[in-house]
């Protein structure tokens, strides 16, 4: 089994592989060292992990968060604050060596500094891997290489929309000022922000992580205009320097169409399985390669490495995310289409309604389609919502 990149997508479809028994697991990873660099803010929910059976060592968790507050392109406020933490800020360097120790423990093998070229065809079959010149055979190819896509493209499959991909960048800053050490701040417009948000998420020693992701424009430009431009964010910065900023593309159209192919499987941000809402794509994403590294022992197990058995796998992840994916991604369409006025409107409602109520009642953020069905059942909500999509349909209202 070859896995292309080192990601936690990568290594956790490794090991879940090797866990079930499969032999000779190797991944192929660029950089020399798991985990850097690292371009993540690391937040994601901590039932989300637990169903993922990973209890992550103390020393990975930089914070454990309660709640988020949205704030509108004018300044209005949404607080929602659970009752305790709901998610955890990961170090993705320490999250990502954590993967790949526990898979090497599996028996998985790491190729460090070793850069996949392009995949080796064989009568139609993914047969392997070329890097460095050499060609290295295997049954089956896990693609993990995030979101360039690059050996997709140069094997003329299907790689995801470009479109739904923004800019994300994000920056440690320290001496942060007025903020709750347990709170998000989420900060919406369609002008530094487009297609997604920005971030402050705050870490246990004070400092903190600032970050935004834009369809439009230099996501550097737009991170320096959100933190001097925004009164609120200037503030609680006047003191603090932005330092470690890092350059990543997320995908946030849903899935790609097709991830599977004859020997071959695609996971993680390779596959766009990344949540369209929020752009996090580490939960989803695993879950994901955990199914990929079960039909990978399957297909050695059954000597079967056809596309008609791979797409298991993607029978698989539909069942587990699809509608999820759905929800999300039309809600991401929805969220496009709005002015900064409808956002502040929107915002505003929910806040005059009171829908934190409602929300804190949600325990599953990761699933965002099934989480939001029992919300639905509540006027407040039915009242925000159709005024999103009112709103989002017709240009001014
Ligand atoms: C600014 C930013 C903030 C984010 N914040 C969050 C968050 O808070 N929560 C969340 O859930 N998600 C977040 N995400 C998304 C999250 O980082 C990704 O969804 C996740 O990293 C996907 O994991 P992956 O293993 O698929 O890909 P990656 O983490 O991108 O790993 C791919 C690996 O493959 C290697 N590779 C690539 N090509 C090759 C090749 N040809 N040969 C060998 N190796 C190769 C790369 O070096 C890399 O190590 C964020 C993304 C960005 C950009």
């Amino acid at each position: 089994v070859i896995v292309v990149g080192g990601g936690p997508c990568g290594s956790f479809a490794a090991l879940t592989a090797a866990k079930l028994g499969a032999a000779n697991v190797f991944v192929f990873e660029e950089h020399k060292e798991i985990g850097v660099p690292s371009h993540c803010s690391g937040h994601v929910s901590i039932r989300g992990l637990k169903r993922l059976e990973l209890s992550v060592p103390q020393k990975v968790i930089e914070n454990e968060i309660k709640g988020a507050i949205f704030y509108s392109p004018y300044g209005s406020e949404f607080r929602v604050k659970f009752g305790s933490p709901i998610t955890c800020v990961l170090n993705r360097n320490l999250f990502d060596k954590y993967l790949a120790a526990l898979a090497e423990d599996a028996g998985v093998k790491y190729k460090l500094g070793e850069r996949v070229d392009s995949f080796v065809f064989s009568q139609g079959f993914v047969k392997g891997v070329s890097t460095k010149g050499n060609t290295i055979a295997s049954n089956i190819v896990v693609d993990s290489e995030g979101c360039s896509s690059i050996l997709l493209k140069k094997a003329g499959l299907a790689t995801l929309a470009k479109s739904m991909v923004v800019n994300g960048v994000q920056a440690e800053v320290d001496n942060i000022k007025n903020i709750d050490g347990d709170t998000v701040e989420v900060y919406l417009s369609q002008n530094y922000a487009c297609g997604l948000y920005a971030w402050i998420i705050p870490k246990r020693d004070g400092s903190a992580k600032v970050g935004l992701a834009t369809k439009n424009g230099n996501p550097r430009k737009s991170l320096e205009y959100f933190v001097s431009h925004n009164h609120k964010v200037r503030e609680k910065l006047k003191n603090s320097k932005l330092v470690n900023l890092s350059y990543h593309p997320i995908p946030i159209g849903g899935s790609i169409s097709k991830t599977y192919e004859n020997g071959l499987l695609i996971v993680g941000d390779a596959a766009s399985h990344v949540k369209p809402t929020t752009g996090g794509g580490i939960i989803i994403g695993l879950t994901c390669a955990k199914i990929a590294g079960d039909i990978t022992r399957q297909a050695i197990q059954n000597r079967d490495y056809s596309k008609a058995f791979l797409a298991t796998y993607q029978k698989r992840w539909q069942k587990a995310i699809g509608f999820d994916m759905t929800v999300m991604r039309q809600i991401r369409l929805m969220l496009n289409r709005l002015s900064d006025q409808q956002i502040d409107k929107i915002i505003s409602l929910c806040s005059q309604l009171h829908l934190d109520q409602d929300l804190t009642r949600v325990k599953e953020i990761d699933f965002q389609g099934k989480g939001i069905i029992p919300i639905l059942k509540n006027p407040r909500t039915w009242m925000v919502t159709l005024y999103s999509i009112l709103a989002s349909l017709i240009v001014y209202i």
